[in-house]
C-alpha cells in the first residue's frame, strides 16, 4: 500500500487559522503584531520569498513592513537599521532574508537582532535555549514546521530512531536539537548525517523518521528507506521539465514515486514541508508580540 501523504498545505492552513485567532485577540487589546522583513540586494528568489511572507502576514491580520536595501548597503548601514527596528516598539519580529551580499557579515547581522524579536530563531541566544530545552526562545521555522507535521500526523515519536540528512544551522542542526528533547513530539534517538557520512544508506535504513534537507534530487532512493517509515523531505530543487508550461518543476531529495511504495507517511514536494515554514514564522511573530506585551 503506498504511503499516506502528509498534506502540508492543509496543516499549515490550520496553523494560520490559529494564528489569525491569536492576532485578533491581541488586536482587541490594542496590539497589532508586526513583522519587519529586511531584504538586501536583488536576488530574485529572495524577492519571491519576502513577498510571500508579507502576504501571509496580511492574510492573518498582522502588520508587515518590507525594507528593501540596495546590494551596495554597507555592514554599518544594515546594523543601524537593525538597531532602529530593535528599538521600535511597534515591531515584534525582525527577519533579514538570506543570502546576503558578500560585504555583509551574516553572523554579525544575526547577533545584532534583539533575541526577543528574532522570529527566525537564528540568534545564538535562541539556539542555546533550543539546545537547553528552554521553551521561551524561538525555534527556527522549518524544523518547527516539521515537528508540527509529525504532531498533526499523530506520529508517536517517543523512542523512535530519527535520522536527519543535512546539518545546516537553519534545518538539520535545530531539527536534531528538537527531536532529541524530552518533550512532546520528540524523545527520539537522533542521528545527523552530512556530506562526509561514510555510508548514508546504513543510517537511513534504520530511520523510523527520515528527514532530509540537502538539495540533491534523487538522493534518497527506495532501498534506503525502512518499510513504514515517516519520510519528510525538506529539499527544494528546480529541475527542467519540458512537459510543464514553465519548462521546470520543483523536486525534493527523495525519489518520491518509488519511496512512496515503501514508506508509511511521506511529504510531497511541493506542498509538504514548504508551506509550514511561513506558517511557523507567523506563529513565532505572534508569540513575540504576546511576550513583548506581557514583558
Ligand atoms: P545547505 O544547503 O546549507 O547544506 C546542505 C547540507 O547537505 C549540508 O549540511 C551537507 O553536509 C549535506 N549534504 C550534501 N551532500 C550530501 C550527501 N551526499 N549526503 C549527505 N548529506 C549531504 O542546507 P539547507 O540550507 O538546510 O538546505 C537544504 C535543502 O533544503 C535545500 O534544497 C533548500 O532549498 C531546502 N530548504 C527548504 C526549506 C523549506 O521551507 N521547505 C527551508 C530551508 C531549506
Amino acid at each position: 500500500m503506498p504511503a499516506e501523504l502528509i498534506d502540508g498545505k492543509v496543516i499549515a492552513a490550520g496553523v494560520r487559522a490559529e494564528v489569525a485567532g491569536e492576532v485578533a485577540t491581541l488586536k482587541a487589546s490594542g496590539i497589532v503584531p508586526k513583522l519587519a522583513v529586511v531584504l538586501v540586494g536583488d536576488d530574485p528568489a529572495s524577492a519571491v520569498y519576502v513577498a510571500a511572507k508579507g502576504r501571509a502576514c496580511v492574510e492573518v491580520g498582522m502588520a508587515e513592513s518590507t525594507i528593501r536595501l540596495p546590494a551596495t548597503t554597507s555592514q554599518g548601514e544594515l546594523m543601524q537599521l537593525l538597531d532602529s527596528l530593535n528599538a521600535d516598539s511597534t515591531v515584534h519580529g525582525i527577519l533579514v532574508q538570506s543570502p546576503f551580499p558578500s560585504q555583509i557579515d551574516c553572523s554579525a547581522v544575526i547577533r545584532r537582532i534583539d533575541p526577543a524579536k528574532d522570529v527566525d530563531g537564528f540568534h545564538p541566544v535562541n539556539v542555546g535555549k533550543l539546545m537547553a530545552g528552554e521553551r521561551d526562545g524561538f525555534v527556527p521555522c522549518t524544523p518547527a514546521g516539521i515537528q508540527e507535521l509529525l504532531r498533526a500526523s499523530n506520529v508517536a515519536t517517543r523512542g523512535l530512531d530519527c535520522v536527519i540528512v543535512g546539518r545546516s544551522n537553519i534545518v538539520g542542526k535545530p531539527m536534531a536539537a528538537l527531536m532529541v528533547q524530552d518533550g512532546p513530539v520528540a524523545n527520539c534517538t537522533v542521528t545527523v548525517c552530512h556530506r562526509y557520512t561514510r555510508d548514508l544508506a546504513v543510517h537511513t535504513r534504520r530511520a523510523d523518521i527520515l528527514i532530509t534537507a540537502v538539495g540533491r534530487p534523487g538522493l534518497i532512493t527506495a532501498d534506503m528507506v525502512k518499510p513504514g517509515a515517516a519520510v519528510l523531505d525538506v529539499g527544494i530543487t528546480r529541475i527542467p521539465d519540458p512537459t510543464r508550461k514553465s519548462g521546470t518543476r520543483l523536486v525534493g531529495d527523495v525519489d518520491f514515486d518509488a519511496v512512496r511504495e515503501v514508506a508509511g507517511l511521506i511529504t510531497p514536494v511541493p506542498g509538504g514541508v514548504g508551506p509550514m515554514t511561513i506558517a511557523m514564522l507567523l506563529r513565532n511573530t505572534v508569540r513575540a508580540a504576546q511576550r513583548l506585551a506581557t514583558a
